[in-house]
């Protein structure tokens, strides 16, 4: 049964056995296996329950709906857009669906530089098969590509480089380009489409609009959550609820599953936790066409195609290269994010129509932290630090480089890099001031969607948060199943890493039971 806030009207006390906090694609996960254990589960959402009649493709009403602080959490210099959903389906409901392994590399060097001997190919591969069935994730259909991706493709598969169509997890997508605002076709198959009506079905109890505060640790050793039903939109607090239950599964993001243990004061112990965030940040970089040729960036599956040729040297230290994928922009994004002013911003959104935007997947070092305020109101504050290391931006000025001149090689007149101070450049000879490129706060926005770390996997304590069956390492019976757990980037997307280790926790742990 799927509850909504304003369903409710009186303080709640339940009892249970499982709590999973958050609905997104760890917490859908761990819900649907739960329940499918036959053990009495219930779910926290904060977010609102959408489903495909509410998504009405208007990005100013969507945003503020379905986003973290409406798309506009930043880190605590502004120089980056921490993106994450908050709605039933958490993140999975305004993903572009794109479906990527761990590679192995990066278990590698988890196994190498963590000890992380578990978390091995073999040991997933299991979980992958069961997560890409439930996903029906599969090749993307060449057709769903607009002429924003396929320049990238045709240009990056005309010079000899590694390219590939993602994986994705869509069934009957239209091609209407509106990912980021929900799908009003019910074609994505995020956690709202798969795991939640599937958990809900086999008995979970899914509340949404309902905000996790703190945990209680009981003197039986059981746990007693104080949360709030919280009015949709203001998230204002409504209503009291306490529910009293053996085991709690975390699944509240990055940001706000080691809010949530912080404020029950569960952080005694756990060093780490709040530190070794990656964001692996992205520039849109815009590639200007002559008018006469439409890149249509708005329709078609918004990120369908990368260029892997230069996503080397992973073995080295597991966070290597760089990757190009082609990105669909809405025109609300690029107006709202676009760090362009005045008449240069004008000429950036009457150019939308002929532009063609790459996005650039630099996998970064584990080099954030975080900390939280709390408002009277019960709100909290996120403070997400981070600032990139040398390494990793001259890695993203040479992804900056090498991707301006694969579109000069498409037939571009000018290339922008969303920053306020730098400059258009409209031939090669101008490309080594990319070298210079400011990566500072006020010089330029950057975009996170993959904000990872802060209560990453360790062996023990005193380097990790929780264990590698992804359970606390101070209390039992709490698990974390969300990307906060891991140890570096996954170098990759990470809907699909998430889900997989949450699957394998899971399983690990239902079938001790
Ligand atoms: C715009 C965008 C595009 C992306 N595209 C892709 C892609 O194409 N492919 C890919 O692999 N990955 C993509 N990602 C990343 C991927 O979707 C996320 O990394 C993943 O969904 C994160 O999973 P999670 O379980 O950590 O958290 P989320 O999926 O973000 O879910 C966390 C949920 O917890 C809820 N919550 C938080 N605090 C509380 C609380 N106190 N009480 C109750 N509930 C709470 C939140 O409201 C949220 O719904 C994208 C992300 C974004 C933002
Ligand atoms: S492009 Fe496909 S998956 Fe994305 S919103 Fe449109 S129909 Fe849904």
């Amino acid at each position: 049964m799927i509850t909504q806030g304003h369903e409710i009207t009186a303080a709640l006390k339940l009892k249970t056995h499982s709590v999973v906090i958050g609905s997104g694609a760890g917490g859908g996960v761990a819900a649907y296996h739960l329940a499918a254990a036959g053990v009495d589960t219930v779910v926290i959402e904060e977010g609102g329950y959408f489903q495909a009649k509410d998504f009405n493709q208007r990005e100013e009403d969507m945003m503020p709906a379905l986003y973290r602080s409406a798309g506009r959490q930043t880190t605590t210099d502004g120089m980056i857009y921490v993106w994450q959903g908050s709605a039933f389906g958490g993140s999975t409901l305004i993903n572009t669906a794109d479906a990527t392994p761990i590679e192995p590399e990066v278990l590698h060097h988890w196994q190498q530089h963590f000890g992380l001997g578990t978390l091995t190919e073999e040991s997933l591969a299991a979980s992958y098969s069961r997560v890409y069935k439930d996903l029906n994730v599969h090749r993307l259909e060449e057709h769903l590509l607009n002429r924003n991706n396929s320049v990238l493709l045709q240009t990056a598969r005309r010079l000899g480089y590694k390219t590939g169509v993602f994986d994705s997890n869509r069934k009957g997508c239209v091609g209407s380009g509106y990912c980021y605002s929900g799908c009003a076709y019910d074609a994505k198959q995020g956690t709202n489409l798969t795991y939640l009506p599937r958990a809900s079905e086999l008995g979970a109890q899914i509340y949404t609009d309902m905000r996790v505060d703190r945990i209680e640790r009981l003197s039986t050793g059981r746990y007693r959550i104080h949360a709030s039903v919280v009015e949709r939109g203001s998230r204002a607090y409504r209503l009291p609820v306490e529910i009293d239950a053996v085991r709690i599964v975390l699944a509240a993001g990055t940001v706000h599953t080691p809010a949530i243990l912080k404020r029950s004061g569960f952080d005694k112990g756990l060093p780490q936790l709040g530190r070794n965030i990656s964001l692996q940040p992205q520039i849109g970089l815009a590639a200007h066409f002559d008018a006469s040729d439409k890149m249509t960036s708005w329709r078609g599956a918004p990120q369908s195609c990368y260029v892997s040729e230069f996503d080397d040297n992973r073995a080295s230290h597991g966070l290597g290269g760089f990757r190009m994928e082609g990105v669909g922009g809405l025109p609300g994004i690029l107006a709202g994010f676009g760090k362009t002013i005045g008449k240069e911003h004008k000429r950036l959104m009457s150019e939308y129509p002929h532009t063609q935007f790459t996005a650039l997947l630099v996998p970064d070092q584990p080099t954030g932290t975080m900390d939280w305020e709390w408002g009277a109101d019960g709100k909290v504050k996120p403070k997400i630090q981070y600032t990139p290391k040398a390494e990793w931006v001259q890695r993203f000025r040479k992804a900056m480089k090498t991707a301006a001149e694969l579109m000069f090689e498409a037939g571009a007149r000018r290339v922008t890099f969303n920053s306020t101070v730098y400059p258009s450049i409209t031939n090669r000879d101008q490309f080594a001031k990319i070298d210079e490129f400011p990566v500072a706060p006020g010089m330029v926005a950057l975009t996170s969607a993959h904000v990872q770390g802060s209560c990453r996997i360790g062996l023990n304590a005193d380097v990790g948060v929780v264990d590698q069956n992804l359970k606390l390492h101070n209390l039992d019976n709490i698990y974390v199943v969300d990307g906060s757990v891991m140890p570096t980037t996954a170098a990759t997307h990470t809907m699909i890493p998430i889900m997989v280790m949450a699957d394998r926790a899971m399983h690990a742990l239902l079938h001790q039971a």
